[in-house]
């Protein structure tokens, strides 16, 4: 616990993330423990009464997490369209919609979740994706949701298709790529020529007058997203200055633009030293809303990592603990498939034991593997952990967002059950599954 991290004149250690995960202090016989808790609920408790491996969630951390981005903005106009793939759980989206949060959704699926969420949110809810099929599209339309983020000649020649079919105005910004680089894992970095997203700002022109042309389909904005984990401001300030001189042309030009979707993609700091949140999200609003200036404009942001990921965090149970040829692992009973980012992008999650013993500071260097049979699998390699033992129970830190959502059965592992607490109250808000619920789809 020798670390730690200033947050608004309290001190915390690395392995806490307030408001919603931090140590508290038990005297036991031994001496004295610390141990993590979500909000008001010890976390050894939890994972008694529910098992392991377990997504836990504090309602706290994401209230906290959405109110520092409408405060940050308070100045401009704007609605949060909360991105529903960093984690889709219905009682989160329920949740931030009844804080007022709209959705930026990429399916159907993620259409249909927003909407049993809150069968009211259409009209905050933005459509983002490259490859938006007929279906999706007439969903979405007759769903009545504010606006599509159009990727493609062929996407708006087929959303004006749709809506003539339905004769249902559809209200369409169109995603541009302001070629800016950030300095992210390349697999979500979105903003540069060569990546699959938007189209060029230079093409952009031609592709609103196209859409003026159609009857149903009405010019409302200007959308862009450059990528997710960019934790400096820079790149999207850049971004905006381009869609500003976009927005201006467009407008000389008589289109009406009445939104800039600024898209999501504010990192967070997985590692130590972390940041001030609250600073960082008013530099970024800065960042954000300096070169839109004037303009008069509605913006969309579609936060999703930066709300949810250090909301949530993943307990897993030590299985076992191996030597090979002096090389330690520490085996748990998560593994690759309800986690996989560590695989997928090498991210790196910080790691600690649930209880803490004050009196006892020995570390050793271990690999922290699942087990799943891949060598991919592991959360964290040579990293210096607190002696554990088998049976001790870990937190694998910031996995609200991109956990869950990206689990599989890999294995035939059922996937994990989720908890959301809120103060006192913990709700199940996905059960565990079972194996049969695995193969009931199988002839
Ligand atoms: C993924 C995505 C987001 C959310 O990104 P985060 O990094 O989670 O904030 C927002 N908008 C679009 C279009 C996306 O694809």
């Amino acid at each position: 616990m020798s670390p730690r991290n200033q947050v608004l004149g309290h001190s915390y250690s690395w392995f806490e993330r307030p408001p919603g995960f931090v140590f508290r202090k038990q005297r036991t016989r031994g001496g004295a423990n610390l141990i993590l808790r979500c909000d008001d609920v010890l976390l050894p408790t939890l994972a008694e009464r529910y098992g392991t491996p377990l997504y836990v969630y504090s309602a706290t951390a994401i209230r906290e997490g959405l109110k520092v981005f409408q405060t940050a903005f308070r100045d401009v106009l704007h609605t949060i369209c909360y991105s529903v793939k960093a984690n889709s759980n219905l009682s989160i989206l329920r949740l931030l919609a009844k804080e007022g949060c709209g959705f930026d959704v990429v399916s159907a699926g993620e259409l249909e979740r927003a909407l049993a969420a809150d069968s009211t949110v259409a009209r905050r809810v933005v459509f983002s994706g490259v490859g938006k099929s007929r279906d999706e599209m007439t969903a979405a339309l007759k769903a009545g949701i504010l606006i599509f983020n159009v990727e493609s000649e062929s996407e708006l020649l087929l959303l004006a298709e749709c809506a003539a079919q339905q004769r249902k105005m559809a209200r369409m910004a169109l995603r541009v790529n302001p070629d800016v680089a950030a300095d992210t894992h390349p697999y979500i970095a979105t903003g540069l020529r060569k990546h699959k997203f938007g189209v060029p700002t230079g093409a952009a022109r031609r592709l609103y007058a196209m859409a003026a042309k159609s009857r149903y389909l009405k010019i409302a904005g200007v959308s862009v997203h450059i990528g997710s984990q960019i934790t400096e401001t820079a790149p999207f300030g850049e971004a905006m200055m381009r869609v500003a001189d976009l927005v201006r042309a467009l407008r000389a030009e008589g289109h009406a633009i009445e939104y800039v979707d600024v898209g999501g993609g504010l990192g967070i700091e997985y590692q130590q030293p972390r940041n001030n949140f609250v600073e960082y999200v008013a530099n970024y609003a800065r960042a954000v809303i300096e070169p839109l200036r004037g303009l008069n404009l509605h913006l969309l942001l579609e936060p999703g990592r930066s709300i949810v990921g250090p909301a949530g965090v993943l307990l897993t149970s030590v299985l076992y603990k191996k030597q090979n040829d002096g090389k330690r692992f520490v085996i748990v009973d998560a593994a690759m498939n309800d986690l996989i980012r560590p695989a997928l992008y090498r991210a790196y999650h910080e790691i600690t034991p649930v209880v803490q013993r004050q009196n006892s500071s020995r570390e050793e260097t271990v690999d922290v593997v699942g087990p799943v049979c891949e060598s991919g699998d592991f959360f964290a390699r040579d990293r210096n952990l607190p002696e554990v033992e088998e049976g001790d129970l870990l937190a694998i830190l910031d996995t609200g967002a991109y956990g869950m959502v990206l689990a599989s059965n890999y294995n035939t592992r059922p996937r994990p059950a989720e908890l959301l607490v809120s103060g006192k109250s913990v709700k199940i808000v996905r059960r565990r599954e079972k194996l049969r619920d695995l193969y009931a789809a199988e002839l």
